[in-house]
């Protein structure tokens, strides 16, 4: 199995390193096989070739079975016509990567920001919204009208809407039937309105599901108020990616909080959080959130092609991640251990190693 692994920017190549190290364990175990290819993106990239992502990157990117990305500092990229493409947006909407999924679940050996047990996924639509690098079909949707005024297309489609709608309803079936659709509509009269729609034509098909919608303010407090009541969340492109960190958060961490772009018969492996620029190259950044990432992609190509045995080893590196989490003495500093970047990872190997 051919798996890329793109590393990106700040603590990408660390905990790329450490989620390659988890998955060496995995193939010791299972003997899949995977032939690593390792794809230049970001600024190493933009020095090399002038492009961030540049078209070599992508076409690789293509080829591959399995992708992992690490995080990027698209903050710091010069203007796109520079050669500053987020490789992140361009990969998700060039690949037709339509539905970031992000679990957030507290563990019950893990503190908390709240009280609260909890286990809900937010399905985010990935491909358009407020998102400039996604909705055009040549430019961005970022107007620079005169110098003092600046404009934000937002776009929604029924096409999109009703898709994310399906992936959230469809999730739901295999968890506890509830989703809870969030959006702006008493603002965004026309484009909330149309993605409501959308929902609510979805909920129809799917009567054995409960139905619940919330504005994205509220949503924010009866997230932090009750969030045990959540199961699936199914929103638009911003409003997942704020509402996601924010319930990665209340779990425990935002560095523990992974995730999967999901297209039609592909996926990609991506972390929830950033480069985090401020903690780069010192060997002590949490890992957890792109090793989870990855076990979620098994899972989902295990499903997507009907393997059992990709489907055992997404889940047996999701459970060794947790064992390994359960125990103080093996977390990284974010979580009040002692841990580096490299000596977790073994302990997460180690415990897949232990168990086969
Ligand atoms: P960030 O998520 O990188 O960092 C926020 C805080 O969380 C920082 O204090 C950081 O040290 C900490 N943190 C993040 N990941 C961690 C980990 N794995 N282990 C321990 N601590 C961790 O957010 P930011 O600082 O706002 O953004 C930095 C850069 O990342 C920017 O250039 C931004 O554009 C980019 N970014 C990229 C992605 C992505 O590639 N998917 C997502 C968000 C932000």
């Amino acid at each position: 199995m051919k798996v890329a692994i793109l590393p990106g920017d700040g603590i990408g190549p660390e905990i790329s390193a450490a989620t390659r190290l988890v998955l060496d364990a995995v193939d010791d175990r299972f003997g899949f096989g995977f032939a690593y290819t390792e794809i230049g993106i970001g600024f190493t990239a933009l020095e090399e070739h002038g492009s961030t992502l540049p078209d070599s990157s992508f076409e690789a990117a293509r080829a591959a079975e399995a992708l992992i990305l690490g995080p990027v500092s698209h903050l710091d990229y010069p203007a796109r016509e520079k050669g500053g493409l987020n490789p992140s947006g361009e990969l998700r909407k060039r690949l037709d990567l339509f539905a970031n999924i992000r679990p957030a679940a507290t563990r019950p050996d893990l503190p908390s920001r709240t009280g609260a047990s909890f286990d809900m996924v937010i399905y985010r639509e990935n491909t358009e919204g407020f998102y400039a690098d996604r909705c055009m079909y040549t430019g961005t949707g970022e107007v620079h009208v005169t110098a003092d005024v600046t404009i934000a297309m937002r776009r929604i489609t029924r096409h999109a809407s009703t898709r994310i709608a399906e992936a959230a309803f469809a999730g739901a079936m295999q968890r506890r039937k509830k989703v809870t659709v969030v959006h702006k509509q008493n603002v965004l009269k026309l484009t909330d309105g149309l993605f409501l729609e959308c929902c609510r034509e979805v909920a129809a098909r799917h009567p054995d599901v409960e139905y619940e919608e919330l504005i994205v303010d509220a949503a924010c407090a009866h997230l932090v108020r009750r969030p045990e009541d959540f199961d699936v969340i199914c929103t638009t492109n911003m409003f997942g990616d704020i509402l996601s960190d924010l319930a990665s958060e209340l779990s425990g961490s935002l560095g523990l909080a992974a995730s999967v772009n999901a297209g039609d018969g592909v996926a990609m492996a991506q972390a929830q959080h950033g480069s985090a620029p401020d903690i780069a190259g010192q060997g002590i950044a949490n890992p957890a959130s792109l090793i989870g990432s990855t076990g979620m992609l098994l899972e989902w190509m295990g499903a997507n092609r009907k393997r059992a045995d990709l489907v055992e080893a997404g889940r047996a590196m999701l459970a060794a991640l947790d064992r390994t989490l359960a125990d103080p003495a093996s977390r990284t500093r974010d979580l009040g251990g002692t841990l580096g970047t490299e000596a977790f990872a073994r302990q997460v190997a180690k415990a897949i190693t232990d168990a086969g």
